[in-house]
Formats: C-alpha cells, sequence, structure tokens
C-alpha cells in the first residue's frame, strides 16, 4: 500500500506549512487527488489516519477532493462523457483518439490549523 507513504509526504508538507506560519496543531487539510494518480482515496485517509495517530496533530481531518480527467476529442473539439470508472481510448463520435487533461493530481490545497498561543514567550 503505497498511499501510506504518500501520506506521510503529505504529513511533512503540512507540518512544514505550519512551521512557516508559526507552528500550531493541524485541524483540517484538504487534497486534490486525480484519478489517474493511481491513489486510493480511502486507503490514503486510512493512511493518515495512521500517520497522524500519536502526534500532536492526532484526530486531524484528512479531504479527498477527487479530480477525474477529462478527455477531449482534438477534431470534435469537446469534452467526451464517459460513465464513472470507464475509459475512452478513441472518439466515440468520430474515431480520433482523445486526449487527456488532468486527472494526474496530487496536490495539497489547503491547511487548517490552530495556532500554539501558550507556545509564545
Ligand atoms: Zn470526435
Amino acid at each position: 500500500m503505497h498511499e501510506m507513504g504518500i501520506a506521510i509526504e503529505i504529513y511533512r508538507t503540512c507540518r512544514d506549512t505550519v512551521a512557516e506560519h508559526g507552528g500550531g496543531r493541524l485541524r483540517q487539510v484538504r487534497i486534490a487527488v486525480g484519478e489517474l494518480a493511481a491513489v486510493e482515496p480511502d486507503l490514503l485517509v486510512f493512511g493518515w489516519e495512521a500517520v497522524v495517530a500519536d502526534t500532536p496533530d492526532q484526530g486531524a481531518a484528512l479531504t479527498v477532493d477527487f479530480c477525474r480527467a477529462d478527455q477531449r476529442c482534438p477534431a470534435c473539439n469537446q469534452a467526451k462523457d464517459r460513465s464513472e470508472g470507464s475509459w475512452l481510448r478513441i472518439c466515440p463520435d468520430c474515431g480520433t483518439p482523445l486526449e487527456v487533461r488532468g486527472g494526474d493530481e496530487l496536490d495539497v490545497i489547503e491547511v487548517s490549523f490552530e495556532t500554539d498561543e501558550e507556545g509564545c514567550p
């Protein structure tokens, strides 16, 4: 399950962000995961919970925005609909190979945290 390694990476990114803003405790983290990123959102949340357990950030929530890839036909010049989980190789209308846009996202979008007021001298 490589989601565990990704969860650790995300956690490091979040901790860096919090540190840059004077420190504190993570409350909520929002990430974007594309359908082509080869990441299972459920497993990623599971991994995240394991990563933050036994840290001061225990209980911080990870929210995953799942981003679908856009399949466009360069000949029809429009995006082609498909049902969830299915994948088109050629345009169903004209047979031209489709171009793919997006869907490979794996980004931290938002980091919410509480500042640690007592920690200030
Ligand atoms: Zn077409």
